[in-house]
Order: C-alpha cells, then sequence, then structure tokens
C-alpha cells in the first residue's frame, strides 16, 4: 500500500504518518526529516537546501523528485510506504505517479489532515521536538514532564529553526498556495480521505487506520 499524508505544517502529519507506517508496517518517508538530516550532515544536498527551508520556501521540485525517488528505491519500500511532507506540489504529484507507474505501483489513498490556520499557527509557535526519536511537544498543550526532555526516550528536545512566527507565516503562505492544487488532484481521482485534525492524536490516527481498514474490505 502507498499513501500519502497532506496537511498543513503543523497538521501533525510526522506524527500521524509514524503511527500508520508502524501499525501498517509501512516505511515512512519524510521529506522535512530528510532534508533536515542533510543539512545537519552538511552534505552537498543539505548545504543546496537549508537556505530555501529557512526562509519556509520550497525546495526545487528536481532536487526533491531525485531525493524521493532514490528513498523509494530501497528495499524497505517494496511493499509500500507513507509518504509524508511529500508530494507538495502538482509536478511532485506526477513524478511520484510516474515513479511508481515504473514499478507497477501507484498511490492507493492520500489522506488529508485538516485544522484550521488560526490552530496551525498556535501549534507551530510552540512547538519543540526531540532531538533523538523526533516525538513532538507543546509549550502549552503537551509539555515533556521534565523541562527540555523528551518522555520516550530522554533525548534532548529542540525547536526547529524553521518554527518562527514570520517562517511559520511563510510556510502556511507556501502550503496553501502550492499544496491546495494536490489536494484536488487525488480528490478528483477518488483517492482522498478527510480527517478532523483537531480531532487529538489518538482519535486522530484512529480513524485514519478505521477508513483505511474499510476500504481495503471494500476493495476486496
Ligand atoms: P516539513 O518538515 O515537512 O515542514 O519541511 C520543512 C521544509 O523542508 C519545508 O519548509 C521545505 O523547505 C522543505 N521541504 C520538505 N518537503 C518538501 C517538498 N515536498 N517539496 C519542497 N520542499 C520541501
Amino acid at each position: 500500500m502507498f499513501l500519502v499524508l497532506l496537511g498543513a505544517p503543523g497538521a501533525g502529519k510526522g506524527t500521524q504518518a509514524a503511527i500508520i507506517s508502524r501499525k501498517v508496517g509501512l516505511a515512512h518517508i519524510a521529506s522535512g526529516d530528510l532534508f533536515r538530516q542533510a543539512v545537519e550532515k552538511e552534505t552537498k544536498l543539505g548545504q543546496l537546501v537549508k537556505a530555501y527551508m529557512d526562509k519556509g520556501i520550497l525546495v526545487p521540485d528536481e532536487v526533491t523528485i531525485q531525493m524521493i525517488s532514490e528513498r523509494l528505491n530501497e528495499p524497505d519500500c517494496k511493499a509500500g510506504c507513507v509518504f509524508d511532507g511529500f508530494p507538495r506540489t502538482m509536478e511532485q504529484a506526477k513524478a511520484l505517479d510516474k515513479a511508481l507507474a515504473n514499478q507497477g505501483k501507484l498511490i492507493d489513498k492520500a489522506v488529508y489532515i485538516e485544522v484550521s490556520e488560526e490552530e496551525l499557527l498556535k501549534r507551530l509557535s510552540g512547538r519543540w521536538i526531540c532531538h533523538q526519536c523526533q516525538t513532538p511537544y507543546h509549550e502549552v498543550s503537551s509539555p515533556p514532564k521534565v523541562p527540555n526532555r523528551c518522555d520516550k526516550c530522554g533525548g534532548e528536545l529542540y525547536q526547529r529553526s524553521d518554527d518562527t512566527e514570520e517562517t511559520v507565516k511563510e510556510r502556511l503562505k507556501v502550503y496553501f498556495a502550492q499544496t491546495t492544487p494536490v489536494l484536488n488532484y487525488y480528490e478528483a481521482q477518488g483517492k482522498l480521505i478527510k480527517v478532523d485534525g483537531k480531532l487529538g492524536i489518538e482519535k486522530v490516527a484512529k480513524e485514519i487506520i478505521d477508513v483505511l481498514r474499510l476500504e481495503s474490505m471494500n476493495a476486496k
């Protein structure tokens, strides 16, 4: 099964993609995480993408598509994967379809996690993330038990450099302008599933998994 998780920055794509990929046994491909790893390791790709990320704008399509295509060719993606943060433009969506079609595969479903713009701003500006296991926290709504330490693995928490108010506003603007056509693209193919992202992590995850189960039963 190949799934796409769609939603604005802060909608909970990363959290849900991690839960679903674990529960359904699929690889998790997060374009933002792959770019951040490249920046941290100071690879050629990292040096190329850092300026885009710092400004909150999208990395050029050809660079992003190349990185994802390489990741998609790794053996853990054979049986399927959950795409998180990709595709974000029509060009990426079409390139993904082509790359999958070359392997005789296709996107099964696109899950859209809906959250209001006001809520997204609130979530992103207080977000802290574990350096080790990527679990997100929020200073107000879900603080860690011990300040600056991850409840799950004890890792140190950090604030993403693009989670400042100004960059967050730019990322949301970019998202609504460039990713809305991608939603329409999957909707027109009857592949879009909408989930209310305000429900809370467990409920959103349950809803997504229930819908996917139902869809796969109907397909049989
Ligand atoms: P994210 O962690 O998904 O919010 O992504 C962080 C940043 O990485 C974005 O603001 C972009 O600069 C870059 N990025 C991640 N995914 C993509 C993508 N699919 N296309 C272009 N740029 C991306």
